[in-house]
C-alpha cells in the first residue's frame, strides 16, 4: 500500500532575509545591468509573480537604468484566459508593461500532444522554451528572467543525475549567458524557496494562481525530491541552499560551454540543436493531422 507523505512547511519564512538574499544574488551575478530590457516570464503562479515583483523592486530601489517587463504565454487551455486576466491584474498592480503571446498562434499544444502521444507537459515545455526565447528577443529584450527557485533546480539536478544527463547540470547557474539568437537567461530566485515566494506574494497582496493549468502543477513530477529536501532540512534548515550553492560554485569553476553546438532550424530559423527545431517538428506532425488549424507563418 502506498503511503501518502504530506509535506508540511515547518520552516518559518523571514521575508527580510529572503529579500536580501535575492537582491544579493542579482548584484553578485550581474543579473541586472545598465541598459537592460528584461522580460520576466510570468505564468501566473507565485514564483514568477515574486520574480517580477522583486526584479522591479530592485531596479526601482537601486535606480538602475534598466526596464523590467512581463511576458505571459496564454497556453490555449480551458483555464488559460482566466490566468491571463490574473496576470494582467498583477502587471497593472506592479506598474509593468505586459506582452501576451498566444501559444495557439504557433502550435496547438493539446492537439500536438494528442497527435504525437507525447505527455502534454513535454509538448508544453518545448513550446514555452521556444517562445520564451523568440518572442522577447524580437521585442528587443537583452535578457529573459524566469521564476525558477532553489527546489526546482535541486529537483532538476537529481533527475539529471538519475538519468545520466550530467552535462545538463552545468546549466544550473543564476545567469546563463546567451549565444547568437539565444537570449541570456537570468534566475533571480535561484537561492529562494517556494514558500518564501508565496509569502512575498501574500504580503504584497499580489494575485497568483495556485495551479498553472488544469493538467496539474508544473513540477508535480518532482514531489519525491521535494520530500527529500524537506526531510534534510529538518536536520539543517539551510541544507537546500548550501547544497545548491555548492552546485553553482562547482559549475562556475568547472562548467563547460552550456549551449553546445547551436544551429538554426531550417524551417523557422530559430536556434536548434538539430536540423529542425522541436516546435517545427511538432508543427509538421500536426500538418498531416486532419481537422487542425494550419499554423500561422513564422
Ligand atoms: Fe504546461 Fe505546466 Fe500545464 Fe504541464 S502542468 S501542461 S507544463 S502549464
Ligand atoms: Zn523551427
Amino acid at each position: 500500500m502506498s503511503v501518502q507523505v504530506r509535506i508540511k512547511r515547518p520552516f518559518p519564512v523571514d521575508l527580510d532575509r529572503y529579500r536580501k538574499r535575492v537582491f544579493s544574488t542579482i548584484r553578485r551575478y550581474r543579473l541586472v545591468e545598465m541598459g537592460d530590457v528584461i522580460y520576466v516570464a510570468v505564468s501566473g503562479g507565485k514564483d514568477s509573480c515574486a520574480a517580477l515583483a522583486l526584479l522591479k523592486e530592485y531596479v526601482d530601489s537601486a535606480k538602475i537604468d534598466a526596464e523590467v517587463k512581463a511576458l505571459h504565454i496564454n497556453l490555449g487551455f480551458k483555464t488559460s484566459d482566466r490566468v491571463e486576466e490574473a496576470v494582467k491584474t498583477l502587471a497593472n498592480r506592479l506598474g509593468v508593461s505586459l506582452h501576451v503571446v498566444h501559444a495557439k498562434d504557433y502550435l496547438d499544444i493539446e492537439a500536438a500532444a494528442r497527435a504525437t502521444g507525447r505527455p502534454i507537459c513535454s509538448v508544453c515545455g518545448a513550446v514555452k522554451r521556444y517562445l520564451l526565447n523568440k518572442v522577447p528577443r524580437e521585442l528587443g529584450a537583452t535578457k529573459v528572467a524566469t521564476g525558477h527557485h532553489a527546489h526546482d533546480f535541486l529537483a532538476y539536478y537529481f533527475k539529471n543525475l538519475a538519468g545520466r544527463h550530467f552535462e545538463w547540470n552545468f546549466k544550473i547557474l543564476p545567469r546563463l549567458d546567451g549565444q547568437g539568437l539565444i537570449l541570456t537567461r537570468i534566475r533571480p530566485l535561484i537561492f529562494a524557496r517556494p514558500e518564501e515566494n508565496e509569502e512575498l506574494c501574500r504580503s504584497l497582496g499580489l494575485p497568483f494562481s495556485e495551479v498553472c493549468c488544469e493538467y496539474g502543477l508544473c513540477g508535480a513530477a518532482h514531489a519525491e525530491v521535494y520530500e527529500m529536501i524537506y526531510a534534510a532540512r529538518r536536520r539543517d534548515p539551510d541544507f537546500d541552499l548550501k547544497l545548491l550553492g555548492g552546485i553553482v560554485d562547482f559549475n562556475l569553476k568547472y562548467g563547460r560551454s552550456t549551449h553546445g553546438e547551436v544551429r538554426r532550424c531550417e524551417i523557422c530559423g530559430e536556434p536548434s540543436s538539430g536540423v529542425i527545431c522541436a516546435v517545427c517538428k511538432l508543427r509538421l506532425r500536426l500538418g498531416t493531422s486532419p481537422g487542425l488549424k494550419s499554423p500561422k507563418p513564422l
